[in-house]
């Protein structure tokens, strides 16, 4: 954890990437709030979730990072999990359904100096790297999670996959 995320005078490019995805996520978090559903897109954030459009780059894909590949409104370019895209949105839900909130929401794929090169935060709040398929890092996730602070507040889970998990603990 210490090589991931070093701490020198100034903030890494990492590190402000990891405070662009903690204000991304408290974006998401107040337009689930006012409107009761996540954003189709980033962009859908600003202004009224995001003051500061800055915060949809990461600061270290530099001038030329790849803007505007997952979002058609705005440059951009995190990969958010819940975009009308495929493998996004509807995996993304089934995916919270089977394996719980540790699923990415919001994904930074600009930092590429280690095996675990992606940079996500999941859908409980809490950062953490894993390999472009996530999927297969669970238990390293998990570990990485109990080490992390959850922030608060967090995205509400929609009431069918509450139900439908109270269900799956019954069986
Ligand atoms: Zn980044």
């Amino acid at each position: 954890m210490t090589n991931d995320f070093p701490t020198p005078d100034a903030p890494s490019p990492l590190d402000r990437c990891a405070a662009n995805l903690r204000v991304l996520y408290d974006a998401i978090v107040g337009h689930q709030r006012a409107t009761g559903r996540l954003p189709m897109w980033l962009s859908d954030l600003f202004p009224r979730y995001l003051d500061d459009a800055s915060v949809l780059s990461c600061p270290a894909a530099g001038k030329n990072g790849s803007a505007n590949i997952h979002d058609p409104k705005m440059p951009c370019n995190y990969d958010y999990q819940f975009a009308p895209l495929p493998l996004h949105r509807s995996l993304k839900w089934e995916q919270l359904r089977t394996m719980g909130t540790l699923i990415p929401v919001v994904r930074c794929w600009h930092h590429a100096e280690s095996e675990r090169a992606i940079l996500n935060i999941s859908y409980d709040g809490g950062t953490y790297r894993s390999s472009g398929t996530w999927e297969r890092d669970v238990e390293e996730i998990k570990r990485q999670l109990k080490d992390a602070s959850q922030p608060m507040p967090h995205l509400k889970i929609p009431v069918e996959l509450k139900i439908a998990w109270w269900l799956l603990e019954r069986v």
